[in-house]
């Protein structure tokens, strides 16, 4: 009824005003010419810029655009020769930022057209970020595995998402999924990344815990392969089917393999879960470690270090936030974390730090690719590829160790 009215009232304006409604009609055709001149980089008008840019800002949260051009991290963008040259790799591993001020986890593993996705912290809003980085190297739309480590809200609350940030589980169709056998909190959180993930299964989904995969169990595997000479276990360690009062210690840890290359995801698994997957597995050399439990200085233990002596080892947290101690040094990543790496390597990344803005957090590294081309290591990040030990957080809030120098 409206819009017949609308046009009624359209065709009297017509008959009454024929110069002026010819004028509007040319000016809006002339404008909309522009748009698309403009924005297929044929002309440039630079008001366009702001208004169009304006637009993006409203379409994804944190300036992450929907757009497939670039992907934004808060500091900096993978240019689509970047994405390509990214997407080209043989095994490529991705440490996502999340988009706000809080830790939390987001790993992409590519290997081909296979994409493994660890994690999907912090918050729920952490999808706005997650979602359109993965969309740029994921582009069929499916992700072959999906691994939650643990029930913390800094792991899982991203595959949920939110009504204006659809989450993972929403986005992608997930083949196979993988998790946690034990948990022991009650959260919201807990219960709708379960309810969410059972209704992926309902669709068709596989879902099998960490125990099932280490035992063959119920169709599931302790090895997949992803690609050419490219394989992912599943490790053992005891908190699969031990309780114990500390949730991360129920982490699903994983080791992927390209020929002498070896890469080390162990959620946040601390000191007593590190102990036992040192024992129950011959952990071989790792040119790629994520820093255990977002460099906490109850993780990462010299035990596992000497074991896996770590070439590249990246951390994903928001350096330097208050969210868990008031204690400067235990401050993620922590002195005691930087302490016991240093031995092995300096080459540490961070993804994010606080920041004196009003927003609270900013880019460190930004978003972290680790990729082999046949074998070859190369890094790319979004924002710079500063060592921790080089930037200003690291000078005024650290210890160099001696073997950095100190
Ligand atoms: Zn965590």
């Amino acid at each position: 009824m409206a819009s017949k009215k609308r046009r009624k009232a359209a065709r009297r304006m017509a008959k009454k005003h024929p110069v002026l409604t010819t004028v509007v009609i040319v000016l809006v055709l002339l404008l909309i010419g522009c748009c698309v001149l403009h924005t297929q980089g044929v002309i440039h008008i630079p008001f366009l810029d702001s208004l169009l840019t304006q637009d993006e800002e409203n379409t994804g949260a944190n300036g992450t655009k929907d757009s497939s051009q670039t992907v934004e991290g808060q500091g900096g963008a993978f240019t689509e020769e970047v994405i390509s040259e990214i997407s080209g790799s043989s095994v490529s591993i991705h440490f996502l930022e999340l988009g706000n001020e809080y830790t939390g986890d987001c790993t992409l593993v590519k290997v081909g057209n296979t994409e493994v996705l660890i994690d999907a912290g912090s918050r729920k809003g952490s999808a706005a970020a997650i979602v359109p980085y993965v969309q740029n190297f994921c582009t069929d739309g499916v992700l072959e595995y999906v691994i939650a480590t643990h029930a913390h809200q800094d792991h899982i609350a991203g595959f949920v998402g939110t009504t204006k940030a659809a989450g993972i589980f929403e986005s992608f169709v997930c083949e196979t999924i993988i998790d946690y056998p034990l948990y022991n909190t009650n959260s919201q959180i807990r219960k709708d990344y379960e309810t969410l993930r059972d209704a992926e299964v309902e669709a068709g989904a596989k879902h099998y815990t960490a125990l099932e995969c280490w035992n063959n169990a119920n169709g599931a595997s302790r090895s997949y392969t992803l690609g050419t000479g490219v394989t992912m276990q599943i490790l053992y360690q005891e908190f699969y089917e031990t309780q114990t009062s500390d949730e991360n210690d129920y982490s699903v840890c994983m080791l992927l393999t390209e020929g002498e290359n070896n890469y080390l995801f162990t959620g946040d698994l601390e000191k007593d879960g590190e102990a036992s997957l040192v024992k129950e597995n011959d952990l071989p050399k790792c040119v790629l470690y994520k820093g255990g439990h977002h460099g906490s200085p109850t993780s990462s233990t010299t035990e596992l270090l000497h074991a896996i002596d770590p070439d590249i080892v990246c951390v994903c947290c928001c350096c330097g936030s208050d969210e868990y101690t008031d204690n400067v040094a235990n401050m993620f990543p922590s002195q005691a974390f930087v302490d016991r790496i240093a031995p092995y390597t300096d080459r540490v990344y961070v993804t994010t730090v606080v920041s004196e803005a009003d927003e609270g957090y900013t880019s460190m590294n930004g978003n972290i690719v680790v990729y082999s081309k046949n074998g070859e290591i190369s890094i790319r990040c979004s924002n710079n590829a500063t060592l921790f030990k080089d930037t200003d957080w690291f000078k005024a809030n650290r210890t160099l160790p001696a073997a950095w120098g100190g």
